[in-house]
């Protein structure tokens, strides 16, 4: 009898220590998972499938914004009240037509180098085969520019096509002007890199004969529109789908930091080849998509980097699309 209640007292004496070390001891077993939701978003824009494939999250700096002073300066001012102001990212889009894949723009693969922002980015096509796709099945990929946010996922460092099996269509203007070794060696020493990741990127498509430029009037896929949008580069372009009255405009680089640029359409980036040119391709692209009904994919929108446009004042404020898991036009009422 003396035996078991000794016993007793050890138990109920570990069960209070426990119970004073570990005071809410079922809520603290759940663990913390660190790990994201797979890195893709799926939009249905009449018959087409968009999945929009996330390559990285990064912020924008101020200093890479030109704008009036006045303009700069609140920008400033506003980033002392939240930190947030120039959070970004790099997405790319696929399109699948049910009779092709279309890749639009391949995020930066791993031409940002071994620092913070290169681990940052080049995801895409891990967010691809998430989404349920490998490289082999893209047939066509649409590049906006030859930037290395939006190239550098065709090709590896070493050389070799990310995507097999696919043709690349890039601008005449664009491609003549990053690949030209005369035009390189006259550009300025902080352009060098670009040049250089895009003729390195170019390279083996160009061997392959998958490499294509075209001048504007060609139809490359049924249903895509050719948009040129020049002044951030110059063969910069868009482009739009149409299914079923849908339109869905791949807008490339016509934003970079959205809660800036969006108030202030004439701000420009430092990387703008002709800064004149983007601002007037902006003001004349943001009135007409905020009156029609287009669904904007920019790689740079916070992710997925899909919504539409609403003029707010002198500027616009961006809608994200909804999310649904539903492939139906839009949500039903919340009440009839
Ligand atoms: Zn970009």
């Amino acid at each position: 009898m003396k035996r078991k209640s000794t016993q007793m007292v050890i138990a109920v004496a570990a069960v209070l220590a426990m119970s004073v070390a570990y005071p809410n001891a079922a809520l603290a077993a759940a663990p913390q998972h660190h790990d994201q939701v797979s890195g893709f978003y799926r939009l249905k824009v009449g018959d087409l499938e968009v999945t929009a494939l996330f390559d990285g999250a990064a912020v924008f700096d101020p200093h890479l914004l030109n704008g009036t002073k006045a303009t700069m300066d609140g920008v400033v001012q506003a980033l002392h009240e939240d930190q947030h102001l120039l959070d970004g990212g790099d997405t790319g889009f696929v399109v699948n037509t049910g009779k092709q894949l279309i890749l639009v723009d391949a995020g930066s693969g791993t031409w940002f180098g071994e620092g913070a922002l290169g681990q940052a980015l080049g995801h895409l096509v891990g967010s691809l085969r998430s989404a349920g796709y490998t490289p082999e099945q893209v047939d066509i990929v649409l590049v906006t520019h030859l930037h290395p946010d939006h190239v550098g996922g065709l090709t590896t460092q070493d050389g070799k096509r990310v995507f097999p099996n696919a043709d690349v269509y890039v601008a005449k203007e664009e491609s003549d002007f990053w690949l030209s070794p005369e035009i390189a060696a006259k550009a300025p020493n902080d352009a060098q890199p670009h040049f250089q990741s895009a003729q390195a990127i170019a390279a083996p498509y160009i061997k392959a004969g998958k490499w294509h430029r075209f001048s504007g009037s060609e139809t490359i896929v049924d249903g895509m529109q050719l948009v040129p949008l020049p002044g951030h580069t110059p063969g910069h372009t868009g482009y739009e789908f149409s299914s079923k009255g849908q339109k869905i405009l791949f807008w490339g680089d016509i934003i970079h930091a959205q809660c800036v640029q969006l108030q202030h359409p004439e701000v420009t980036a430092i990387f703008d080849s002709d800064p004149t040119a983007a601002a007037a391709t902006r003001n004349q692209l943001l009135p007409k998509l905020a009156r029609e009904d287009v669904v904007i994919a920019g790689p740079h929108m916070l992710f997925p980097g899909l919504g539409r446009l609403h003029k707010e004042g002198s500027g616009y404020t961006w809608a994200p699309v909804a999310f649904t898991d539903q492939w139906v036009e839009h949500a039903p009422p919340l009440r009839k």
